[in-house]
């Protein structure tokens, strides 16, 4: 079916206004960002809204800012990903972020997609939120009683669910932005293996690092497609806090995270094969992350 069914359509003005709407319609009422997923399962008959409340004129929810002492990075949800990719602060500090930017999709979706968007469809193969679990972020959700900050790895309660609720939205992403004293040097990195270009993913790790030295002081490590839980694979940055940085342990790393995600058979591949890439993926990313933290060195 590739006609969508019959909606009201509302075009909010703010954010406050986007909020009474949902209070006024209830959970019949869905927010339209980018509407490159919204639109397809509208279509599919997937859901069923009976409003939709356009928020693309909200034009201060789109922004990229740093805090005045420097130990934060807000991204408004009305972000799109070109705006990510373009930017030179995200660039700065969050290399993860520019790698998974350039394998999202293609330059049409991205034009339009936004960060929201992705974050809130909850779709288990999403890189974004793989990159924000990695990197220890948080959600700003609002609600008519003020807003309310979520861990990035609490934000996704199961596939295609959040803890936002239905008269709430997301507002903004915060990040902290990592450093250590003298001596240390943070890097991250993603990296995917896909069918095509552009394509979802079948599977994808990204990394966080923190070096001391040879050591690895902190590492964050975000999975996506490869069913791990809330995207993070807890145990293998369990392990390596604290361990000299070797090969074996980069391996070590991988093989913890493979053994404790849960990846579906599906159309991309068999499950042990998504395993193999958990453990390869995990590695590489760490491996990448660990080279970019030591050329940035305080
Ligand atoms: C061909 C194609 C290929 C793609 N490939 C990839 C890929 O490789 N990797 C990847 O990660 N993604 C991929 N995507 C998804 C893409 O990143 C979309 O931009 C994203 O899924 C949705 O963003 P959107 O702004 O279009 O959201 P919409 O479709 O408008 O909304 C999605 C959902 O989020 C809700 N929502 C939106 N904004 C908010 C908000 N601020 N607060 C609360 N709820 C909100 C909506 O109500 C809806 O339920 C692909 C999409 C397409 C069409």
């Amino acid at each position: 079916m590739q006609v969508p069914a019959q909606v009201e359509y509302e075009k909010a003005a703010s954010v406050a206004d986007t909020l009474t709407l949902l209070e006024r319609y209830g959970p019949v009422a869905r927010i339209l960002a980018g509407g490159h997923s919204l639109i397809p399962m509208m279509k599919l008959r997937l859901v069923h809204p009976e409003v939709l409340i356009d928020i693309n004129g909200l034009s201060d929810l789109e922004y990229i800012t740093v805090s005045p002492d420097g130990s934060s990075v807000s991204i408004g949800a009305l972000t799109r990903h070109a705006g990510l990719l373009a930017s030179d602060l995200v660039g700065e500090h969050f290399q993860i972020l520019s790698d998974a930017e350039r394998v999202i999709a293609d330059a049409v979706v991205r034009e339009w997609g936004t960060i929201g968007g992705s974050l809130c469809q909850a779709d288990p193969s999403e890189d974004l939120s793989a990159a924000f679990a990695a990197l220890k972020g948080s959600m700003i959700i609002t609600g008519s009683g003020g807003a309310r900050e979520v861990s990035a790895r609490e934000f996704h309660t199961g596939p295609y669910e959040t803890v936002v609720g239905p008269a709430e939205m997301l507002t903004e992403i915060r990040l902290p932005v990592h450093s250590g004293g003298r001596g240390t040097g943070t890097g991250s990195a993603y990296v995917k293996v896909s069918r095509r270009a552009g394509d979802w993913a079948v599977g994808a790790a990204g990394a966080w690092v923190r070096m001391a030295g040879g050591q690895i002081e902190d590492a964050g490590i975000g999975l996506a497609a490869l069913g791990a839980t809330h995207f993070v694979a807890a145990e293998a940055e369990e392990f390596l806090a604290g361990r000299d940085m070797s090969e074996d342990v980069l391996a070590r790393a991988g093989q913890i995270a493979a053994e404790n995600c849960h990846p579906p058979a599906d159309q991309r591949g068999p499950a042990d094969y998504k395993k193999h890439l958990a453990a390869e993926l995990t590695a590489r990313a760490l491996r990448a992350a660990v080279t970019r933290a030591r050329g940035r060195t305080a």
